[in-house]
């Protein structure tokens, strides 16, 4: 196996797509969430990384309670910390009237395209931001195996990538996927929809005594498969 940080994420996406769900969520998620360590454990005290967290008044609501969940205390109250001060800081700032003539009923009244003088706590998270580039290193290493057939007994085995990063591998692609992706979840999606067929047709009265087989979960299977393990 190769050491370079590419055979590294080769390794991890085969491992990842031996397992159920899609292979890339569960990647992106595992290196968020090591991200998030490292920052908390190690780099609270960085000065880049406190203005980056200040300039975003800290980490998306996902982000921010994933961060809560490690229950370090210190690390969270040294970055909140720094966020706290930006906000007081920036909230001194505002001035004192409306800038432009028209009564704030006026504008109030009306939508308006300015920028909030308060940044929206979490646009702009760092966590977010490690995570996307992680996820186009997968696609990329995802694509690259799917493209010269060394991934296809695993694409088209158990393994699977959601429709969102589907549709996200297309987008890196150029517009473009290669046929094991696509044919792996014409297979899934036409084994999906005969069995929501068959959920449906267990309501209708003269159906209703048929045994239920593996359509039981398969209204849960399909928003999995549709979206992934992460909702945002
Ligand atoms: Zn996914
Ligand atoms: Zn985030």
């Amino acid at each position: 196996m190769s050491e370079s940080p590419k055979g590294m994420s080769r390794f991890e996406l085969e491992e990842a797509l031996r397992q159920q769900g899609c292979a890339v969520c569960r990647l992106v998620e595992r290196a968020g969430s090591s991200y998030l360590e490292y920052l908390l454990y190690d780099l609270v005290n960085d000065p880049d990384v406190q203005k980056e967290f200040r300039a975003s008044l800290g980490f998306c609501a996902s982000h921010a309670q994933g961060m809560l969940e490690k229950g370090d205390g210190l690390g969270v109250a040294i970055l909140y910390r720094a966020a706290a001060k930006e906000l007081l800081g920036r909230l001194s700032k505002i001035p004192d009237a409306p800038r432009s003539r028209a009564s704030l009923a006026g504008l109030l009244g009306r939508s308006t395209k300015a920028e909030p003088i308060i940044p929206e706590p979490g646009e702009g998270c760092m966590v977010c931001d490690a995570e996307r580039q992680a996820e186009r290193r997968y696609l990329q290493v995802l694509l690259e195996g799917a493209e010269d057939g060394s991934l296809d007994n695993l694409v088209k085995g158990s393994g699977s990538v959601c429709v969102r990063h589907l549709s996200r591998a297309s987008a890196v692609a150029g517009g473009w996927l290669p046929s094991a992706l696509i044919e792996a979840t014409r297979e899934a999606f036409g084994d999906l929809e005969s069995d929501l067929g068959r959920y449906v047709r267990h309501s209708d009265y003269r159906f209703q005594d048929e045994p239920w087989g593996k359509e039981r979960d398969s209204w849960k299977r399909v928003v999995a498969r549709m979206l992934g393990r992460r909702r945002v």
